[in-house]
């Protein structure tokens, strides 16, 4: 019995389907947990429409998003256990207004994913202007280590989603990558093992197995998500995910209720 504590939806403009599809897959998957996690409003881009299309769930629609999660949850209370999240970009200084927002909202727990350096998108194929890839990795991981000790997230997602397009310049464990995994440890936040890498066909997850195994020996936490984004996909490579784990020394997963963590085994 596994969960898949990340999924999309339409609202973020990228994803396809209804909340409801997704916890249906996750119950006829027999999934014991699936959270509900879209992109939330991106905040440090502002208002403007033309940063925005397709990337994220517009301001005006996360009131919508919460009340549709709790009905959602309490249909199919009984069949699969429904937890409410968001993923939530983090960005630099960032921090207050991210820890007072989520703290403020009636969710679960909240992921806190690395998307952009500033006004960059590290999804884009070219680099920021005047930068080297080493320059974008270091502040790539500077921006992790800030968010995991922000105490605005409860998972810090895809830990090494830099790679996605190839910016992560030495995939090799550096001085600066063990020390990100020290600070993940030492915050107390979890990681997420995202089996969407294998679909993007990088043939590996976020984190890659080597980085997943220090975060395992320094004693990370560490949940288990798809990043579906078509109800299809929600518990996509589980078996071969919790495999993984196995093989990397985890004997158990991380669920959320209230923002509060607890061990689930994996066998
Ligand atoms: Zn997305
Ligand atoms: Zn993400």
């Amino acid at each position: 019995m596994l969960v898949d504590y990340h999924t999309h939806h339409h609202r973020c403009g990228h994803a396809s389907g209804n909340l409801e599809d997704y916890v249906e897959a996750a119950a006829r998957a027999r999934l014991s947990e699936v959270g509900l996690s879209d992109h939330s409003p991106i905040y440090h881009l502002g208002e403007d429409p033309h940063a925005l299309p397709g990337t994220a769930m517009s301001h005006h629609e996360f009131s919508s998003y919460l009340k549709e999660m709790h009905v959602v949850r309490d249909r199919f209370r009984g069949r699969v256990q429904v937890r409410l999240g968001v993923e939530s970009d983090y960005v630099l200084g960032w921090d207050e207004h991210y820890r007072a927002l989520w703290r403020s909202m009636p969710l679960d727990y909240v992921i806190g994913s690395v998307h952009w350096l500033g006004q960059w998108s590290i999804f884009s194929p070219e680099l920021p202007v005047g930068q080297s890839p080493d320059d974008v990795y270091d502040e790539y991981l500077h921006t992790t280590q800030a968010a995991a000790r922000s105490g605005a997230y409860d998972v810090i997602g895809h830990l090494d989603c830099l790679k996605t397009r190839g910016h992560i310049p030495d995939l090799r464990l550096t001085p600066l990558l063990e020390d990100t995994v020290r600070v993940l440890a030492d915050s107390g936040v979890a990681i997420e093992l995202n089996t969407s890498g294998w679909r993007k066909g990088l043939g590996e997850p976020y984190p890659r197995e080597e980085l997943l195994a220090v975060c395992c020996h320094y004693g990370v936490p560490v949940t288990l998500g798809s990043d579906a984004h078509r109800p299809e996909d929600v518990a996509a490579d589980f078996p071969r995910a919790a495999a993984l784990l196995e093989r990397v020394g985890y004997t158990s997963i991380m669920r959320f209720e209230n923002r509060k963590k607890a061990p689930f085994p994996l066998r």
